[in-house]
């Protein structure tokens, strides 16, 4: 589709409910809607075991680079950089291939570490420029975004709607695998697609190992932002650490951080210079500090990547991550708003040095044994018995449900979406089927399987 005006691309990427693909779920539009010098296509996929982003590269390098393209004619950016590890040398093979045919996208090679996908790291990495402490890429004249999230800009144009994405699923499953889902398939099925699981006990997470979330019913489905299926044994570390409440981890700091300082050493956005010590913040539990001290309100700049508790803090189990996590909720809930916005500081010397390598993240979290060359690539799923659509995946205020119970919808028929003058997302139909069930988070479509 040739669309001239830069409103009405806005206006059909908005309305194919793009939003942020990586994880974030903002919406994609309000990115559109400003001038940049570079458009950044977040291509580090740091989570170990995901090959979510590194498949559809290898798969459709093009419609990833066109993707891209509609962005800078929209933003005005002359220079367009994919980022990707230069590890994977089959992944940098197929964008290159394609490259030739755009003169303004350049390939950035990252380094094998985590968290290179970090937008705070990728910018600096890909460009040498540091995002102020509080700011966005777009304070630094950057757009930054997922692969998958260009491809889906690339489809709006082309008239489809955002229903399906792709996903790995890996960890103590029979047979990892890549593949393109329904928006809403279940957790079950999916693990069904990939041969089942391995072990008796067993815990499922909705992301990678470093930052996924624990799924807690596995017929629920996917949404827009889950790029990754992992499975672990029960009694996994990584379980452990994610099923430890608030109350238990402040518990156990007060009697065990020993200040050791390592959480603080290996802290990414610190590294970048950013006002942020974990093991200070970890002291204001010991002293029972519940006024928003520097420390506390830190919290701000805390992108919860885990380094501080699954490598940094492995021996002693404390987690500054969800201290930091609580204490924003509770800055937000008195209405305090980031007091940190300093810019023009330098990157701290140590930078490089203290980048934690991705083999070395695997063999410290007992994953190495599932680490695999890549999972196997599977067909699109276009039909299923059910899906449970999630419709709270964007950043935003809420979408409003257009269906009712028993309604037949198509797929890609618009299903629910925000009101036109809030921030929000549309959601559409990722099967064909009738309406059996509306609730506050999901729509549950049976599928029509003729
Ligand atoms: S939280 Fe862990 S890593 Fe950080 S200072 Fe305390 S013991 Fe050390
Ligand atoms: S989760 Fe920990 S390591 Fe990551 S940014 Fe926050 S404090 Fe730093």
């Amino acid at each position: 589709m040739v669309v001239e005006k830069l409103e009405d691309i806005i206006q059909i990427v908005r309305d194919a409910g793009v939003i942020g693909a990586g994880g974030a779920g903002f919406p994609t539009y309000v990115k559109l809607q400003v001038k940049v010098e570079i458009v950044l296509a977040n291509g580090s996929e740091c989570e170990p075991l995901l090959h979510t982003d590194k498949a559809l590269l290898k798969e459709n390098a093009a419609k990833v680079l066109e993707g891209m393209k509609i962005v800078m004619q929209v933003t005005g950016a002359q220079e367009g950089i994919i980022a990707i590890k230069g590890y994977y040398k089959d992944v940098v093979a197929a964008v290159e291939k394609e490259l030739s045919a755009y003169p303004n996208i350049r390939l950035h090679k990252l380094e094998n570490y985590y968290p290179a996908g970090d937008e705070f790291l990728t910018v600096y990495d890909a460009t040498g420029r540091v995002i102020p402490e509080g700011g966005l890429p777009l304070s630094v004249g950057v757009v930054n975004s997922n692969p998958l999230t260009y491809a889906q800009i690339k489809d709006a144009l082309d008239g489809k709607p955002v229903t399906h994405r792709m996903i790995t699923v890996a960890g103590e499953v029979a047979r990892p695998i890549v593949i393109e889902a329904p928006l809403g398939m279940s957790y079950r099925e999916l693990l069904e697609k990939a041969g089942g699981v391995t072990c008796d006990e067993y815990a499922v997470i909705d992301g990678g190992p470093m930052m996924g979330k624990l799924v807690a019913d596995l017929d629920n489905g996917i949404g827009k932002t889950s790029s990754g299926l992992l499975v672990l044994p029960e009694d996994h570390f990584i379980v452990r650490m994610r099923k430890k409440s608030i109350g238990e981890m402040v518990r156990l700091s007060k009697a065990a951080c020993c200040q050791c300082f390592r959480c603080t050493d290996l802290c990414p956005r610190n590294l970048l210079g950013h006002e942020l010590y974990p093991h200070m913040t970890m002291r204001t539990i010991d002293y029972n500090m519940v006024e928003p001290s520097q420390h506390i309100t830190s919290a701000f700049l805390c992108s919860q990547c885990g380094m501080c508790e699954l490598i940094a803090c492995d021996f002693m189990q404390l987690s500054p991550r969800k201290v930091f996590a609580e204490y924003r909720k509770l800055l937000a809930s008195k209405g305090i708003k980031n007091p940190h916005q300093r810019k023009g500081f330098d990157v701290r010397e140590s930078y490089e040095d203290r980048k934690v390598s991705i083999p070395m993240v695997l063999k410290k979290l007992g994953l190495e044994k599932y680490k695999l060359p890549y999972p196997e690539l599977m067909a699109k799923v276009l039909k299923l018995s059910k899906v449970r659509l999630p419709i709270r995946s964007h950043i935003g205020a809420p979408a409003q449900v257009l269906v009712t119970l028993g309604q037949k919808v198509m797929i890609g028929e618009l299903v629910a979406q925000t009101e036109k003058n809030s921030l929000g997302a549309s959601y559409h139909a990722s099967i064909a089927g009738s309406v059996t069930d509306i609730t506050d988070s999901y729509i549950e479509i049976l599928g029509d399987l003729k």
